[in-house]
C-alpha cells in the first residue's frame, strides 16, 4: 500500500517536472520580434573613400550584448568582444569557455584585424570570458577591472597585454580618450562578486563574477559617446559628464518598473545631454552571432516595455532612440 503510494507519489512528481520543463523551454523560445521598430534603425554608414576619411568619421558596429567596435579609421576599439555565445543548454548545465574558431570566424565577418585595446565593462561571462581570445588574435591590450585581469591571466595572456583599471582611470589610443567611470550592475541574481584568482575556462558560467561595472566615456575629437553596458546606476555619478550619443544597455531592463526605467533614463541618458540613445544588449546571447539577433526570451526580459518606455521618453525629450543592426558599421551621430 505505502509502496504503491510512493511509487504514484514518484510518477507524479517526474510528470510535473517535465511538465514544468516543456513550459521553461516553450517560455525560453517566446521572444518579441523586432517588426513593430521598422523606422527605428540606424542606416549604414556609407562606404569609406579618402575624403571621408579625411573628415575623420567615426563607425560603430553593434555585435550583439555590449560587444561594440569603434573605429576612427584610424585606431580600432572594441567594447568586451563576446562571440562564443554559448547555448542556453550549455550556461545552465554545463561549462563554459571561449571558442577561438568562432571568435575568429566572428572578427573576420567584422572586418576586425587588429585592435588597439578590447575594453571589458564587467566581467561576466556574456562581456569578458571571450575578452582574453581577441586579446589573443587582435594584438589588442585587455582593459578591465582586477576581475577582467584575472579571466586574461586564466587564459594564458601575458602580463604585458593586460590593464586593470579602476573608476577614474583615463587612457588614450590614439585620437580616442577613453575615461573609466564606476558605475552599478542591475540587480540580478548574478549581481556582485570578485573572481579573485586566474579563471582557467571551461567553468561554471557563473564562476564569471560581475567584479564591478564601468561606464565608458570615449571623446574623439569634438565627438563624445558613452557606453553603459549594465541597466544599473549610481546616482549623481554622471553628473558634469558629457555625451552626445549613449549606448545604452538594455539587459533585463524591461522586467524593471516605470519607476526605475525614469531613473535609469534620468541619471544616464538626461544627465549627459545626450542627443541620441542606441539600445545595446537587447538580444538573446545563447543564440549563436551567425543567426539574426532577436530580443531576449519574454520568460527573462521585457524588451516591448523597454522599447515603449524608452521611444516615449525620446519623444517627449527630443532625444533619437535607435537601434543599431547588427555586424553593420553605422554612423552613431549621423544627423545629429
Ligand atoms: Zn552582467
Amino acid at each position: 500500500m505505502v509502496k504503491r503510494l510512493v511509487i504514484r507519489l514518484g510518477l507524479g512528481l517526474l510528470g510535473l517536472a517535465a511538465l514544468v520543463g516543456a513550459w521553461v523551454a516553450w517560455q525560453l523560445n517566446d521572444r518579441p520580434g523586432l517588426e513593430p521598430y521598422a523606422a527605428h534603425w540606424l542606416p549604414p554608414a556609407p562606404a569609406l573613400d579618402a575624403s571621408a576619411a579625411a573628415a575623420a568619421p567615426l563607425r560603430i558596429t553593434f555585435l550583439g550584448v555590449a560587444t561594440v567596435l569603434l573605429d576612427d579609421g584610424e585606431t580600432p576599439l572594441l567594447i568586451d568582444g563576446f562571440f562564443t555565445r554559448p547555448s542556453m543548454a550549455r550556461v545552465v548545465f554545463g561549462r563554459v569557455a571561449p571558442d577561438p574558431d568562432t571568435i575568429r570566424r566572428q572578427l573576420a565577418k567584422a572586418g576586425i584585424q587588429r585592435l588597439a585595446a578590447v575594453i571589458t565593462v564587467h566581467s561576466h561571462y556574456d562581456h569578458a570570458m571571450d575578452t582574453p581570445e581577441v586579446a589573443r588574435q587582435t594584438g589588442a591590450l585587455v582593459i578591465g577591472s582586477a576581475s577582467t585581469a584575472n579571466v586574461a591571466r586564466g587564459a594564458g595572456l601575458a602580463e604585458d597585454r593586460i590593464r586593470t583599471v579602476d573608476d577614474g582611470a583615463r587612457l588614450q589610443f590614439g585620437r580616442w580618450q577613453v575615461t573609466v567611470i564606476g558605475s552599478r550592475h542591475l540587480a540580478t541574481g548574478f549581481t556582485g562578486g570578485t573572481i579573485d584568482e586566474p579563471l582557467k575556462p571551461p567553468v561554471r558560467a557563473t564562476r564569471y563574477a560581475e567584479g564591478g561595472s564601468y561606464s565608458l566615456l570615449l571623446r574623439n575629437g569634438a565627438r563624445s559617446l558613452l557606453v553603459q553596458g549594465s541597466a544599473g546606476f549610481i546616482q549623481d555619478k554622471l553628473q558634469g559628464q558629457k555625451a552626445d550619443v549613449v549606448l545604452l544597455g538594455v539587459g533585463a531592463l524591461g522586467k524593471q518598473d516605470d519607476r526605475y526605467l525614469a531613473q535609469y533614463w534620468a541619471e544616464v541618458v538626461a544627465q549627459v545631454g545626450a542627443k541620441r540613445v542606441i539600445p545595446i544588449h537587447w538580444d538573446d546571447f545563447t543564440l549563436p552571432l551567425d543567426e539574426p539577433l532577436r530580443p531576449g526570451p519574454r520568460l527573462l526580459d521585457d524588451f516591448e516595455h523597454t522599447m515603449r518606455f524608452l521611444l516615449d521618453a525620446g519623444r517627449r525629450e527630443r532625444i533619437d532612440v535607435k537601434l543599431a543592426p547588427a555586424g553593420v558599421a553605422v554612423d552613431p551621430f549621423a544627423g545629429l
